[in-house]
């Protein structure tokens, strides 16, 4: 396969979790191309989205991790086209986005 015809990569999920809303505020949903929440203006996820999510995600962990890496690469392409020279750094985009989510357990801990 030639590597210079390879596809685009596809777009992540719809970034339209959490569902909660209160009243007539708007969603604790991100606003692209920033990735500012929609309802307080942090950076997203905020504490406020990241217990609804891991509330609505609860006996679905696994989705949310899916959701959250989707996102973490939209976000990356958005704010690296924006701003290519003072964008958060990978690691820091990582751990705003993925690391504070669900993880599988280790190979160690499975074998428990
Ligand atoms: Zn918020």
């Amino acid at each position: 396969m030639n590597p210079h015809h390879l596809p685009p990569p596809r777009l992540g999920p719809h970034p339209q979790h959490p569902h909660h809303r209160t009243g007539n505020q708007p969603p604790h949903t991100p606003r692209r191309p920033l990735w500012t929440c929609r309802a307080c203006a942090q950076p997203w996820p905020c504490p406020e989205a990241r217990l609804l999510l891991k509330a609505e995600y609860h006996t679905r962990q696994q989705h949310l991790s899916i959701y959250l890496a989707g996102l973490y690469h939209d976000a990356m392409h958005d704010l690296y086209h924006l701003n290519p020279h003072d964008a958060p750094t990978p690691h820091q985009l990582f751990n705003r986005f993925v690391a504070w989510g669900p993880f599988r357990r280790s190979s160690s801990e499975a074998r428990e």
